[in-house]
């Protein structure tokens, strides 16, 4: 077949590099090959008993909700948000349930952004922020995060321009694990309050912190701000796909109209998982072992003279600098898998060259046989 069927803007989209690596290290463990798979980010506990129990309860329900999610929920996420964020200006009215936070970026990208329409977004970045707004045909200016993995407000002062409508933020921040201080942010709102720039904050590991000088992006006085939740990563209910956004209510209203046409509304069993998770006050599943997983896991790369890393303060994930061994760090991480099975997500994919990123959700024991073995490779590398 030779005509090209497919629309313009398929052309712009990357295919994801952390499901590609996850779909290889699963072909290679199909074909017999011991894999230890660090790419992927979802927790590997089962979900809470109390939500399964809840949910097992609802399966005789099977209506259609209204668009924007069950008015308990709504009430219950506002009532949740309003008191973790200190924003009285939550109600129900701002908040969407979504299927999950993806489709609520998607939402709230293409509510706000025109074609050429500029949106800061720093760097390394999520690979799914970058690719979401390019599917809606806005212009993504980055900014590189300070070696702190702290957000660089100088260089943002220098990216705003008359286009730039909106900047996302997301602390705790994926690849690195780092959060934004709230020196920068309260600077940040300085900057950006006099203008009409919209903050978009992706919260969804705000429940998942190790330290104590965390303050959510939210709680910052930004004149306009969105937020996007979930409940994958707290709830380890990744794959029932269950979200919300809070904005206010002019632009809740439009990802609502949005919404209602593309999703109708997001799976209501996903909801109920919701409703029960708030009652329990959002709490994060597999909390304690996160925890020492990360210890394990910064102790041991540490030792590792050619890597190395800021202590991630949130999310679960470690981003270390492997650009002492191999700038190109698709090819460091391809060469990791060949010889020790070990699967990671190279930094290309945050557009963050020389740098792996690993999620340390797992099994301890798994997690210290992958450290040794990477190790063992770093130690030789390039002696072969
Ligand atoms: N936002 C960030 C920063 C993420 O890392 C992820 C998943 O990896 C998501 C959003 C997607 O979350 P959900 O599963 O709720 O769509």
């Amino acid at each position: 077949m030779s005509k090209n069927f497919l629309a313009d803007r398929m052309s712009v989209l990357e295919e994801s590099t952390t499901l590609a690596l996850n779909a290889k290290a699963k072909a290679l463990a199909a074909g017999g090959r011991t894999i230890y798979n660090l790419t992927v980010g979802e927790l590997a506990c089962e979900t809470p008993e109390y939500i399964q129990t809840f949910v097992a309860g609802k399966l005789n329900e099977n209506k259609y909700t209204p668009p924007a999610g069950l008015p308990e929920l709504r009430e219950k996420i506002a009532g949740h948000c309003r008191q973790f964020y200190n924003l009285n200006w939550i109600t129900s009215d701002n908040v969407i349930v979504t299927g999950s936070a993806k489709p609520a970026l998607w939402a709230i990208f293409t509510a706000l952004l025109d074609e050429d329409d500029e949106i800061i977004i720093p760097v390394p970045a999520w690979v799914s922020h970058i690719e979401l707004v390019k599917i809606v045909g806005a212009k993504v200016i980055t900014t590189k995060l300070d070696s702190n993995n702290d957000l660089d407000i100088a260089d943002i002062r220098r990216k705003i321009t008359d286009k730039t409508k909106s900047i996302l933020l997301n602390s705790p921040h994926n690849p690195t694990g780092g959060i934004f201080s709230s020196d920068k942010l309260t600077q940040l709102a300085k900057l950006v309050n006099s203008k009409k720039i919209v903050i978009i904050s992706d919260d969804i590991y705000s429940k998942l912190v190790y330290v104590n000088n965390f303050v959510p992006v939210p709680k910052h006085n930004f004149k306009y701000i969105v937020i996007i939740g979930g409940f994958s990563k707290s709830q380890a209910i990744t794959g029932w796909r269950i979200g919300y956004l809070i904005a206010p209510v002019q632009i809740a209203k439009a990802v609502n109209t949005l919404l209602s046409h593309v999703t109708g509304n997001a799976s209501l069993l996903g909801q109920y998982a919701g409703i029960i998770a708030m009652d329990h006050g959002d709490k994060q599943a597999g909390y304690r072992h996160l925890k020492s997983n990360r210890e394990l896991v910064c102790r041991t790369l540490s030792e590792i003279e050619n890597i190395s890393f800021v202590k991630p303060a949130g999310a679960f994930y470690v981003f270390f600098d492997v650009s002492k061994m191999n700038k190109n760090s698709v090819e460091w991480c391809e060469q990791l898998l060949d010889k020790t099975g070990i699967a990671l997500v190279p930094g290309e994919a945050f557009r963050a060259p020389g740098f792996a990123r690993m999620s340390f959700v797992g099994n301890s024991t798994i997690l210290e046989t992958s450290l040794n073995l990477i190790a063992e490779f770093s130690i030789n590398y390039g002696n072969a």
